[in-house]
């Protein structure tokens, strides 16, 4: 019995074995070599990971490409409709829960009351956090963002909040509203866009009836060769996330900071994270299908933990699809679900950026009138939608909240020391709330489908 466990799951298992190995190995290296290590060093340990990397995002493009256009393609109108509307009232319902969750949480639990701000001024603040942004700007930018107007761009880059920058002085000392602006290309893949374009183009491709056959064919071959490269990479993971792991362990600066108001904030996020992903999330789920999600979360284990190696929704993508396809949903949903969800719905983040907010209003004893908590919620859940699915990206859009609250950008700096590690819980949590939404949408959507999926013969328990 074991052993056919072992087997079955060997993979997962080997994977947890990589980030916990990775975790303990980093330990080893650093108490035995204390200070002895450069940035250089630290990026020759990281190469294998950065390896794994590289080949997941290899695999974003072309397999979300082919696969939403043959996926859409093949659905009728009226049908891409309804999912679409449904996926939508899942991110929006779950993503408010998650923020309110937070809220609750970090109001009663007060991690921030009374304390003194951690003042650690590093630098890493101004090179990550950009001066000043506002919540609309980030808006429009996510609006821009669904409409490329170059593919090949769109490609490598998306467009991430304007930045407002002062550029001497005299400008410096003007109202914020009069400051200039300037468009800021974040180099990384515009998810949104490509779906957004693939979604229009396999609409067309299905219209076109006959004569849009042949490059149907096209694209599902292309996406059936793209899973069986996947498939391939999988393999290489937990080599990947073990390497990854020791790598981050070796660049942090002191594990110190998990005592004291920072890891009081910390246990707050991750209580705040767990009870959502297994609380809320659940309640959703039985709601809208009459079944608890708990053996669909089972079979998750290979993309979350991938999700919590790379802190990175895009990079486990691939990996998502393909766990998706193995569990039998239907392709059509999850080619839907999975990348929109990937890149706007954000449940751990969009609750993470509430509670740091509001820890750091309780840092800096600002008041926090019922007007200005609502403003969080809204901020929030922006900053969530508008985060790309790359590692840290939830720390940028945290400006815009932290402004609602009347505290500039610099003061990131409070949460900077513990959010690789949050960073690495929230991503887990937001991918498995993609496929979740995936699994949600693909029972409500069976009989227009056409029958029962692979996934019901599977789980038909008997009644
Ligand atoms: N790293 C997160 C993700 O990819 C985004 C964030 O919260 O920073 O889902």
């Amino acid at each position: 019995k074991l052993s056919s466990f072992i087997m079955n799951n060997l993979l997962t298992i080997l994977t947890v074995i990589g980030v916990v190995g990775g975790a303990v190995t980093g330990i080893i290296i650093r108490s035995s070599t204390p200070g002895s290590w450069t940035k250089r060093d630290v990026m020759y340990l990281a190469f294998p990971g950065e390896l794994f990397l590289r080949m997941l995002k290899a695999l974003i493009i072309p397999l979300l490409m082919s696969s939403v256009i043959h996926a859409i393609g093949s659905l009728d109108l009226s049908l891409s409709k309804k999912i679409a509307i449904r996926s939508i009232l899942y991110y929006a319902t779950t993503t408010i829960c998650a923020v309110i969750l937070g809220i609750i949480l970090v109001v009663t639990i007060k991690p921030g009351v009374g304390g003194i701000a951690v003042d650690e001024r590093t630098k890493q603040a101004d090179e990550k956090v950009p001066r000043h942004v506002l919540t609309q700007d980030t808006m429009l930018d996510l609006i821009r963002n669904l409409f490329p107007p170059n593919l090949v761009q769109a490609c490598v880059a998306q467009s991430q909040t304007h930045l407002i920058e002062p550029l001497n002085a005299t400008e410096r000392q003007m109202p914020k509203e009069s400051w200039k602006f300037k468009e800021r290309f974040e180099d990384t893949t515009n998810v949104l866009g490509l779906v957004t374009f693939s979604i229009v183009f396999g609409i067309a491709l299905g219209k076109l009836g006959v004569k849009g056959k042949i490059l149907l064919d096209f694209f599902e071959s292309m996406s059936e060769a793209m899973m069986i490269i996947t498939s391939w990479v999988i393999w290489i993971s937990p080599i990947g996330v073990y390497f990854l792991v020791v790598a981050k362990m070796m660049e942090i600066k002191s594990f110190g900071e998990l005592v004291g108001r920072l890891g009081l904030y910390f246990m707050t996020v991750l209580l705040g994270l767990f009870l959502h992903g297994f609380g809320t999330l659940s309640v959703i789920f039985f709601v809208a299908v009459r079944r608890l999600p708990f053996k669909v979360i089972g079979q998750l284990s290979q993309v979350l933990i991938t999700a919590f190696g790379t802190a990175s929704s895009s990079a486990t993508m691939p990996i998502t699809i393909q766990t998706m396809d193995k569990m039998g949903l239907d392709p059509r949903v999850t080619r839907f679900v999975i990348p929109i969800g990937a890149t706007i719905n954000m449940d751990g983040t969009a609750l993470y950026e509430a509670v740091a907010a509001i820890f750091i209003a309780q840092l800096k004893n600002i008041e926090m009138s019922f007007g200005k908590t609502v403003a969080v919620c809204v901020t929030a859940t922006a900053a969530s939608i508008g985060a790309a699915g790359i590692p840290q990206a939830g720390l940028v859009t945290m400006v815009m909240v932290l402004d609602t609250v009347g505290l500039p950008s610099e003061e990131v700096i409070n949460i900077i020391a513990v959010d690789w590690l949050l960073d690495r819980f929230r991503t887990t949590i937001n991918v498995m709330c993609d496929c979740l939404g995936a699994r949600l949408v693909d029972i409500l959507s069976i009989g227009e489908l056409g029958g029962v999926t692979p996934t019901d013969r599977l789980n038909a328990e008997p009644t």
